[in-house]
């Protein structure tokens, strides 16, 4: 048997012991027995109280709770004892330890609101009344998800009104989470899930690093229990192999900083984050992964911090790569430090170098400094950190649920908060000198949603910092944003790959859906109308006609308008309207079938490769009289009957003003358009007469691996110049870049004067 060194203990017994110590949660609750304890806390660090107060609060609660008892068979009132511990331990103030041990009463006893306003006074009412669900029977929802969401929705509310409410409600999550053990499997696993998501997160990005750690590990045990048992065990035994180790090199690094003021410890990294990283790296063992620990020097001044990383760099050989200044750059939720990793013995030792204030800052984040109880007294610098913490966390809720309100799904609702509180935000500013905050990757457009839809609607530009900015800018924290609007200036389709939020998102493209619905509607009624008229018929005869209700009605259509969007987008042919309501059909449709088949299959042909205004779905073809290729200049024309008629803008017909300018309608390639269509072109060449030029020219064509549809080389012989002659050929290409280049190449061949692109096809 292997004997351990120091204890003269078998390492089968520590095992047993250690087999107890791992399966149980990785945080345990306060031992807390009674209200004296969250006093003598108070008292211990110094926090200035209302004793009388804490003692009423305790026995009201008590006194409420009496009846109850935890799945664990302790009193009630354990539970918001042990908030109240915690949140002491978090230094808030008597408000908060108050509000902490009262804040079951109102959802759990019949205490009501209005009695503990009365009573304890409406800061703490507004915070219990935060931390409280929604009543089963006053919520709109009756199934889990939606209630879950309605609850967040408040929850969040509350927390924007009073920070205190989300402290609160983290120490009552750390405390239930502590004790999840009692609960059953199922509903651990809900919980440690919900908390992972949602509070972990939320604990980040206050910055209550502590809280973060607590509540992600014991989410960890509940959620993977034998992995995290094997992680402890392991870092266990490497711990103890390593301890020597660990101490010599903080013994070094105390010789190495004699000089300053330092105060120099090191620490295991959560196993939370441990995991993680492992996972990420995909490496089992332990012995693989280097930054399970890090040595922390805190010191006096900034200039000091990086002062020290000099000195550490000159003793020790550093990895490349792993130096990171969060003090020139702090992280979001306003952690500063200077990291390096070093090489001690040939191994890899992050060490994290920051002063006191930003240590206090790291570790206790937005709980770092209860600003308001101290309006009269000087700023620091700390202070200045927990405000804009705040300042931050307010505009993270305000934009979130600002979003949010529109979303009826309370499903969507969850997911995205999830993302949301998963993304990194950016920091802006309006010009007046409010704060918005967005997800990382946010553009002026979103910036110009979140202010108001019209002014998204508008929005024809940005300045950012003064400077004008193209609109698909990514904005950067401290960026003060404004934006400028004009009344012609409208959505465009590609906005929605600049947009990140999901405001921005759903505003433009309800924006984009009507106005393709009100361009089908026109070219609906026109279509309709010109059939109608070939057939000695108008919209009258048709609104007029007795059948006509009831073939809406067929269609799943309300009004004459909805018809004409439906015959608009090609979901309804208007031969199809005729035949239901013309009785000589029959006679007709047979011309009618053939000229239709024209459109029906233009339409299938051309109806993704252009938009019209950006829009598909319309019914468009390409005019035989200049044959547009992708990559042209184009423009569309209202045809009557036949839909939209696509032109090169340097089509004669259009240029000698043959058709009426109103019917000109803006086209688009569609350039998400996949298919291989080939295209036919005409091509002019004016050759040297000699023999084999014909050859040359097509054997050019086919090393680009071009197909000729007609080649006539016989006007060679007629009205041309002596030693002239003249060719004309069709060749299919996919677009104008392919023509450029094969039209080069051509008038690369000996003897070819000049190759000229004919309007036609
Ligand atoms: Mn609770």
């Amino acid at each position: 048997m292997v004997e351990d060194k120091t204890t003269n203990i078998s390492i089968s017994h520590i095992r047993i012991n250690l087999l107890r110590e791992f399966q149980a949660p990785p945080v345990a609750p306060p031992k807390v027995t009674g209200i004296e304890d969250v006093i003598d806390l108070l008292e211990k660090i110094g926090i200035p109280h209302d004793k009388k107060q804490i003692y009423r609060a305790y026995q009201f609660a008590k006194e409420k709770h009496k009846k109850q008892t935890r799945k664990d068979g302790t009193p009630y009132i354990t539970h918001p004892l042990n908030v109240s511990y915690i949140v002491a331990s978090m230094k808030l103030d008597t408000t908060s330890i108050v509000s902490a041990l009262l804040h079951d009463v109102v959802e759990d006893t019949e205490a009501t609101l209005d009695e503990i306003e009365r009573l304890f006074g409406s800061e703490v009412a507004l915070i219990v009344d935060g931390v409280s669900k929604i009543g089963r029977h006053s919520s709109k929802y009756t199934y889990k998800d939606a209630i879950q969401a309605e609850n967040f929705r408040k929850l969040l509310l509350s927390t924007a009104k009073d920070i205190r409410v989300i402290l609160i409600k983290l120490a009552d999550r750390l405390h239930n989470m502590t004790t999840l053990g009692w609960l059953p499997r199922e509903k651990q696993i809900r919980k440690a899930r919900e908390t992972l998501d949602i509070y972990a997160p939320i604990a980040h990005r206050l910055g209550i690093s502590h809280l973060w750690g607590d509540l992600s590990d014991l989410s960890f045990y509940f959620l993977k229990p034998e992995k995290c048992f094997d992680l402890r065990v392991q870092l266990y035994f490497y711990l103890r192999e390593r301890a020597e180790l660990l101490d010599e090199i903080l013994e070094a690094l105390n010789k190495l900083l004699a000089n300053y003021d330092v105060t120099i410890n090191y620490r295991v990294k959560r196993l939370w984050s441990i995991y993680k990283k492992m996972e990420q790296k995909k490496i089992s063992n332990i012995n693989n992964l280097y930054d399970y620990v890090a040595f922390r020097v805190l010191t006096n001044t900034k200039e000091e911090a990086y002062a020290i990383l000099g000195l550490v760099h000159g003793k020790w050989q550093h990895v490349p790569g792993t130096i990171k200044d969060y003090i020139g750059t702090p992280k979001e939720n306003l952690y500063q430090s200077l990291h390096t990793t070093i090489l001690y013995k040939g191994k890899p030792y992050e060490i994290q170098i920051r002063t006191y204030e930003m240590d206090k800052i790291a570790e206790e984040g937005i709980a770092a400094h209860w600003a308001y109880k101290e309006k009269g007294s000087k700023i620091k610098a700390i202070d200045k950190d927990v405000m804009k913490l705040r300042s931050r966390w307010n505009s993270w809720i305000s934009s979130f649920l600002d979003l949010k309100d529109e979303l009826t799904d309370p499903k969507e609702f969850f997911n995205l908060l999830k993302i949301d509180l998963y993304t990194d935000q950016v920091y802006v500013l309006s010009p007046k000198g409010e704060v918005f905050a967005f997800p990382v990757g946010a553009t002026p457009i979103d910036f110009a949603y979140r202010i108001h839809t019209e002014v998204g609607n508008h929005c024809s530009g940005a300045r950012v910092n003064n400077v004008l900015v193209p609109l698909n800018y990514k904005l950067k924290t401290g960026d003060t944003v404004e934006i400028l609007t004009s009344q012609k200036a409208s959505p465009k389709r590609h906005w929605l790959n600049l947009v990140v939020t999901s405001k921005a998102k759903s505003k433009i493209k309800q924006w984009l859906l009507r106005e393709e619905k009100e361009k089908a509607k026109a070219i609906g009624k026109h279509l309709l109308e010109k059939e109608l008229e070939n057939y000695n018929l108008s919209l009258e005869n048709i609104k007029s006609d007795e059948r006509f209700p009831e073939y809406l009605k067929s269609k799943g259509l309300s009004t004459l308008e909805d018809l004409f969007v439906h015959i608009g987008f090609g979901k309804i042919s208007t031969q199809s309207i005729i035949k239901h309501f013309h009785k000589e059909e029959k006679k007709l449709s047979k011309i009618l079938q053939k000229a239709w088949g024209i459109v029906e299959k233009s339409f299938k042909k051309s109806n993704q490769i252009i938009l019209v205004d950006e829009e598909t779905n319309f019914l468009t073809y390409f005019a035989k009289c200049c044959a547009p290729i992708p990559g042209d200049k184009i423009i569309g024309y209202i045809t009557r009957g036949r839909g939209i008629s696509i032109h090169r803008i340097e089509c004669k017909n259009i240029r000698n003003n043959l058709f009426p300018s109103e019917k000109f309608i803006k086209v688009y390639w569609n350039q998400e358009y996949n298919k291989k269509s080939l295209f036919p072109v005409k091509l002019h060449l004016e050759l040297i007469d000699k023999r084999g030029i014909i050859a040359s020219v097509t054997s050019i064509l086919d090393k680009h691996h071009i197909n000729i549809g007609k080649l006539n080389a016989d006007a060679m012989r007629k009205n041309v110049p002596p030693g002239r002659g003249y060719a004309e050929i069709v060749i299919f290409v996919k677009n104008t870049q392919q023509l450029t280049d094969v039209i080069k190449n051509i008038k690369k061949v000996k003897g070819v004067i000049k190759v000229k692109r004919l309007s036609g096809s």
